[in-house]
């Protein structure tokens, strides 16, 4: 499977506590209806066969004002599909709205993964179609094993939540922290998922392909 991330800037409601943008603004250019129209090309030229939907901000921040560009998407993805051009092209959403609290289809994803920051926020998370649903967190200077165990054994026992991962905090350096990581590891594949950072994707955002995410920030004017 080949990824490519649509990297969106739909805006943000800013509530993730470890956030950066809020404090650096979004520095990705506005998301457009225009801007979908080189993705067909992107998608032939690249095989990729899965599209991540991510941000600059949330991706279903304000969703009912965008679903004009979410029915160009599908609609790009299902024509793909028809010509043959690529076997089967699937979209995958990140987003830190619960389930409840969009009106977004999730059930035309193949995989939703909910960014999540509170095991009460995992108890909003539902699968209402066939996607494959996945919660994952950001570790902080603040959690401790306890803290870890317990997110895991509430996914564990979830029959809503198919999948978990941790990744580290990246700091507005682009550093990336270390928390909790030999445990993390340990639990790697077992309990878990542990992303390890990595700039490997290919990014699309506004006609444009990048090898790196930072190719996309610009520096406001
Ligand atoms: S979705 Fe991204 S930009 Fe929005 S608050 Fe969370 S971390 Fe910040």
């Amino acid at each position: 499977m080949n990824y490519i991330s649509i990297i969106t800037n739909f805006g943000c409601h800013y509530k993730c506590p470890y956030c950066i943008v809020k404090k650096n603004n979004l520095h990705i250019p506005r998301t457009t209806l225009a801007g979908l129209d080189s993705l067909e090309k992107a998608l032939k030229e690249t095989r990729c066969n899965i599209i991540s939907i991510s941000g600059g901000g949330d991706p279903l921040y304000e969703y009912e004002k965008h679903v004009d560009w979410y029915r160009k998407l599908f609609g790009i993805v299902r024509k793909c599909h028809i010509n043959g051009s690529i076997c089967s092209v699937l979209v995958e959403m990140h987003t830190s709205y619960m389930t409840d609290e969009t009106s977004f289809p999730f059930y035309d994803c193949f995989r939703v993964v909910y960014h999540a920051n509170s095991i009460d926020q995992l108890s909003h998370i539902r699968r209402i179609g066939d996607e494959i649903t996945r919660a994952v967190f950001v570790v902080t200077a603040d959690y401790t094993i306890a803290d870890i165990m317990d997110i895991a054994l509430f996914v564990k026992n979830s029959s809503e939540i198919d999948e978990l991962s941790f990744r580290q905090l990246v700091d507005d350096k682009y550093t990336e922290q270390h928390y909790l990581e030999d445990y993390l590891r340990m639990g790697h594949k077992k309990l878990w998922w542990y992303i390890e950072q990595n700039d490997y994707n290919l990014y699309y955002a506004e006609n444009e392909v990048s090898g790196r995410y930072r190719d996309f920030e610009k520096e406001e004017s």
